[in-house]
């Protein structure tokens, strides 16, 4: 059965995955923390992306970078000019929309009513006005398509302007005369003001690529679905640094292989797609979006861009150091060397707590089952997460199947056993089938029973989470059944 972003909320709750932030104090809009599991999932997931990228990639290496930069970076970057959103108020019910959405919101209602001439010409007209930054005309074609606010159903809107998504703060104390600091609001930046140290020190020709992982932050105007829009993010990005003429093949091919990774961790074709952008941003030569079909329609979980060499000359320009690559290369076309130049860029950026949604969101299942047989057979439903055991917070739990005649001691056996390659636990408390409902519910891909036998045959019962079959199996190959499993 389909379920519904507020299930998957609930469950992400009650079973250690994802808080609102201080949640005592009424949380914090679209700011959340992560539990125990939701922990391990997402530190899955990120040395899962890592190693895609630096381990199977001999020509990527990563760095970790400041949150803070310094503040010419987002000058030379565009955002301290460009990174804004339009954003429109509703005067009765002093609610805060963005612009774009609104007039996004009512061509998807066209479209859904088979209308797609006419909501196609709605969103060309908002891009044609947008670029034009003019801000009267858009704040016009929410008014000519009588858009109301989506709360006290009034069309009574204030004037759109452009809302800088930056957060800024100070740094240094007063009487030193402090500096105005923004906190990131990508992580790429931090590559680009790399490139030559990185560059040098690792030995890179190019083409090579930059992988960072960290955190972001936008003022997010609309702060909706869950994480899937947050004010504090965290990113993973990997900035290819390439020879001019060749980034259309690297556009290709990053594009190709990030795709194939989702699929390969757990998202299905079918729920996956590539979007073009139209309307590119003002670094871009080329950009698609990689999107998931979330239980609120398909979105953006991944952009690839291809940024020309716009980041590296901006920020030659601005610090006065020149950001050139002399390639030793021979151009057959001319018999020499490539020479100087500077290196164009081929990005490919996901979110890590979007990924995250997207993997929970896919996994989360109710099914319904039978059990028993003849006379006692009965159906019931059971909910699981089918999470691919490489990311799973849990690999396997282990149960002795009664807590006395030395079962416990057998299990615990086990489980030091695994856990040095492994994150297990043990599990003594409650009848077995309400143990393998528990482990379920949090993706765990197999339960180990330590029953009497056991302790005869060094065998025991391993319970797979998607079929509910159970092999016998002795102690000895349990190491290298989980590691086959869980090894991507
Ligand atoms: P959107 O159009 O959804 O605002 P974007 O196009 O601004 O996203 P990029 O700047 O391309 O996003 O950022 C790259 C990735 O970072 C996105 O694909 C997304 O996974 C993630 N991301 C961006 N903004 C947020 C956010 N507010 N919360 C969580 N993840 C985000």
């Amino acid at each position: 059965t389909e379920s519904t972003l507020a299930d998957i909320v609930s469950h992400a709750k009650e079973y250690g995955f994802v808080f609102p932030s201080s949640e005592i104090y009424d949380g914090l809009a679209a700011v959340y923390d992560y539990g125990p599991n939701g922990v391990e999932l997402k530190n899955n997931l990120k040395q899962l992306w890592w190693k895609a990228m630096t381990q199977l990639n001999q020509n990527v290496v990563g760095i970790d970078a400041a949150i803070f930069m310094h503040p010419l970076t987002w000058k030379a970057s565009g955002h301290v000019d460009g990174f804004s959103d339009p954003m429109i108020d509703n005067l009765d019910s002093k609610k805060r929309y963005r612009a774009d959405v609104l007039l996004e919101e009512k061509a998807a209602e066209y479209e859904k009513n088979g209308e797609i001439a006419r909501a196609e010409t709605l969103l060309a007209e908002m891009g044609r006005l947008l670029t034009a930054e003019d801000l009267a005309g858009v704040k016009q074609l929410i008014i000519d398509e009588k858009i109301l606010c989506p709360v006290s159903k009034t069309g009574n809107w204030t004037d759109v302007r452009q809302f800088n998504l930056m957060f800024s703060t100070q740094v240094g104390a007063v009487a030193e005369g402090s500096s105005l600091i923004y906190l990131r609001p990508e992580t790429a930046q931090g590559i680009f003001v790399n490139f030559l140290n990185v560059q040098k020190s690792a030995r890179q020709q190019v083409p090579f690529g930059i992988a960072q992982i960290g955190k972001a932050f936008r003022n997010e105007i609309v702060a909706r679905q869950f994480i899937f829009r947050m004010r504090e993010f965290e990113q993973m990005e990997m900035q290819f640094f390439v020879r001019p003429g060749t980034e259309g093949e690297w556009y290709q091919h990053w594009k190709e292989t990030r795709r194939r990774w989702h699929e390969a961790l757990g998202l299905p074709a079918a729920k996956l797609r590539f979007h073009d952008h139209d309307k590119l941003a003002h670094y871009a030569k080329a950009a698609v979006d990689i999107e998931y079909e979330f239980p609120f329609g398909f979105k953006e979980i991944e952009g690839i861009h291809s940024r020309s060499d716009f980041d590296l000359t901006q920020h030659q320009a601005l610090s006065r150091k020149k950001q050139n690559y002399f390639d030793n290369d021979i151009n057959p076309e001319t018999g020499k060397p490539y020479g100087n130049y500077v290196p164009f860029v081929v990005e490919t950026s996901v979110g890590a707590d979007r990924l995250f949604l997207a993997t929970l969101c896919q996994a989360f299942q109710e099914e319904t089952i039978t059990e028993g047989e003849g006379e006692e057979q009965k159906t019931k439903t059971r909910k699981l997460l089918r999470l691919h055991p490489a990311v799973a917070p849990v690999k396997a739990a282990i149960f002795p199947l009664v807590k006395k005649d030395g079962l416990p001691e057998k299990a615990n056996e086990i489980y030091q056993a695994l856990r040095y390659d492994f994150r297990v636990i043990v599990e003594e408390k409650d009848a077995i089938g309400k143990r393998y409902t528990r482990q379920d519910l949090i993706g765990t891909p197999f339960c180990i029973a330590v029953d009497h036998q056991t302790l005869e045959d060094n065998t025991v019962t391993v319970r797979h989470r998607d079929s509910r079959e159970q092999t016998r199996m002795p102690i000895s190959e349990l190491h290298g059944y989980i590691g086959h499993a869980v090894s991507f």
